[in-house]
């Protein structure tokens, strides 16, 4: 056999193992310990009301012979992509319905969208979503990093003189919190034009953005369609890590309508779509009804957001994100490696959190804090996080 030879080339990532392994040894030496953790990169709370009536309804469809459905359109149910389409209308972006694909997840798309394209040069931010590395190592790709950093925000801008074939850009950016802005996500599109590059543009965290002078699609962009792919998901928005479904754009626009062609025939080929089940919950979420429930488990969330971000500003501590993002990336104390931090947090506060390196070199030196966790728990977790942080601070 010949195996692929690149994934001899991807880092063993111990990360979230690692993390695991020190909370375990955490536990078994302070069993006592009110534990909290603001790690958590998964939705807790459960699916809306509106989301599981229509789940029971489909399910009972699947039980009689004149309502039973079997394999599924191979774009997703006409329902689902009428009822996205509706979504971007909402944001006056037009879309067709034959650009919308249904998926199982962004993350899945993300990865597969790299074999349209052939040996390609990548763009990817640093610090970043793991999965982008990980996917172009796979293919080969030749992998160049957008550095982000506190002078730009976090939000690395197109670099002058050079060019690629493939730019990722997450907004709101995981694990940042940050959100590029009309002009900045311009200059992109721009760049992208005038070099020849196709943006993937990641939009799971569309629906955490309040703002409303915020872009939420890179199609609200004038251009995007000529070098632009989307990706976004149910899976934060509506609490389908578990269900499974999202959508990829793909407008007829970007190589002269080959590369939807071309991910049509790939997806007919080596994809059997999301079951219709879960196609009939996520047009429930994207219904009025869902909507409302959805956006109040958002609000939740933002909640906990807010609570974090307002405490980290009140004592100083340099940090982005929070307000239009589920994330708070902050400064670790001067001198201090995310891990050393990791390990101070965890033995004198027994919170737990994300050190920065995991998502890449220019993640050193930060910590990710989330704010999917239960409320009471968070307000507790970030006091003593506060409270211990700003003491190692005013010790150096
Ligand atoms: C959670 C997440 C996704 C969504 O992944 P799914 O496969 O849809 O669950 C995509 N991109 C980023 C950056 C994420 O954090």
């Amino acid at each position: 056999m010949k195996l692929n030879p690149n994934y001899a080339k991807l880092n063993e990532s111990y990360l979230f193992a690692d993390i695991a392994a020190k909370v375990r040894a955490f536990v078994r030496e302070h069993p006592q310990a009110d534990l909290i953790s603001l790690g958590i990169g998964d939705v807790t709370r459960p699916l809306s009301p509106a989301v599981i009536c229509e789940l029971n309804a489909a399910a009972h469809d699947m039980a009689a012979e004149e309502t039973f459905h079997g394999y599924g359109p191979e774009q997703g149910y006409g329902f689902l992509r009428e009822a996205i389409v509706r979504h971007y209308a909402a944001k006056g972006v037009v879309l067709h319905d034959d650009e919308v694909f249904i998926g199982d997840g962004a993350k899945s798309d993300l990865g597969n969208m790299t074999e349209l394209f052939s040996e390609s040069s990548v763009l990817l931010p640093d610090p970043g979503y793991p999965a982008y590395y990980d996917v172009n190592v796979m293919a080969g790709n030749r992998i160049h990093f957008a550095a982000g950093h506190s002078r730009n925000g976090f939000k690395p801008m197109p670099p002058s003189g050079r060019r690629f074939d493939i730019i990722y850009i997450c907004s709101p950016g995981n694990p940042t919190g940050a959100v590029y802005t009309r002009e900045e996500l311009k200059a992109w599109v721009d760049y992208a034009r005038e070099t020849g590059a196709v943006i993937f543009f990641d939009a799971a965290y569309e629906a955490f953005v309040h703002d409303r002078s915020l872009p939420t699609s890179v199609f609200e962009i004038e251009g995007a369609r000529e070098c632009a792919v989307e990706f976004c998901s149910f899976s934060k928005s509506a609490g389908f890590t578990g269900m499974r479904c999202g959508w990829t754009v793909v407008p007829h626009e970007l190589a002269g309508g080959a590369l939807n062609k071309m991910w049509l025939r790939r997806q007919t080929t080596k994809f059997n779509g999301a079951s219709y089940v879960v196609q009939r919950a996520a047009a429930a979420a994207l219904g009025e009804q869902g909507q409302y429930e959805n956006r109040k488990i958002i609000d939740y969330y933002m909640r906990n957001a807010r609570v974090i971000h307002d405490a980290l500003t009140a004592a100083g501590i340099r940090h982005t994100g929070g307000v239009d993002s589920p994330y708070i990336w902050m400064r670790c104390p001067r001198g201090m490696t995310s891990w050393e931090y990791f390990d101070a947090l965890l033995e004198r506060a027994a919170v737990v959190g994300t050190p920065g390196v995991g998502f890449g070199r220019r993640g050193e030196g930060y910590f990710r804090l989330t704010a999917f966790g239960n409320a009471e728990k968070t307000a507790r977790a970030v006091a003593r996080l506060v409270d211990v942080t700003l003491a190692m601070t005013n010790r150096k």
